[in-house]
C-alpha cells in the first residue's frame, strides 16, 4: 500500500510539475497550445479554451473561465471525485478498475463535452469562433 501510495503521489506530482511549467510559460510568454481544429477549420472544440479557463480561475475570475470554458470548469469536480476514488481504490487495494458510477460519470462528461462543442460554435456561448478574430488572438 504505501509503495502504490507513493507511486501515485509522484505521478501526481510530475503531472502538477508540467502543469506549473505550462502555465508559467503560458504566463510569461503568452504563447499556449493552439488547437488544430481550429487552426484549421476555424471551428471551436470541446477543449478550446482551456489554457485560459485554468488562468482565469487561478486568477479567481470565474466569469472569465466560464466564458473560455463552461463545460469543463463544470465538469471539474466530478472527474476530480473520479479521479479521487480511482486512486483511493488503487492505493487501498491494488485494483485499478473503473466502477460502474466511474464509467457513467465519464459517459456522462463525454456527452456534457461533446453537446457544448456541437453548441459552442452554433451558438454566441462562451467563446465563440467569431470572437477569435473579433480580437485578433489565437485560441487556446
Ligand atoms: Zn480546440
Amino acid at each position: 500500500m504505501k509503495e502504490r501510495a507513493k507511486e501515485t503521489a509522484k505521478n501526481a506530482g510530475v503531472l502538477l510539475a508540467v502543469g506549473i511549467l505550462y502555465y508559467l510559460f503560458y504566463r510569461l510568454t503568452d504563447i499556449g497550445f493552439k488547437c488544430p481544429l481550429y487552426e484549421l477549420f476555424g471551428i471551436l472544440c470541446p477543449g478550446c479554451g482551456l489554457t485560459r479557463m485554468i488562468t482565469s480561475l487561478l486568477s479567481f475570475d470565474l466569469k472569465g473561465a466560464l466564458y473560455y470554458n463552461a463545460a469543463v470548469l463544470i465538469l471539474i469536480p466530478l472527474l476530480l471525485a473520479v479521479g479521487i476514488s480511482y486512486y483511493y481504490e488503487y492505493i487501498k487495494n491494488g485494483v485499478r478498475s473503473l466502477k460502474r458510477w466511474h464509467k457513467a460519470a465519464l459517459i456522462f462528461s463525454a456527452a456534457i463535452m461533446l453537446a457544448y462543442g456541437i453548441l459552442r460554435n452554433a451558438f454566441e456561448i462562451g467563446l465563440h469562433p467569431s470572437h477569435g478574430e473579433m480580437l485578433g488572438f489565437l485560441i487556446y
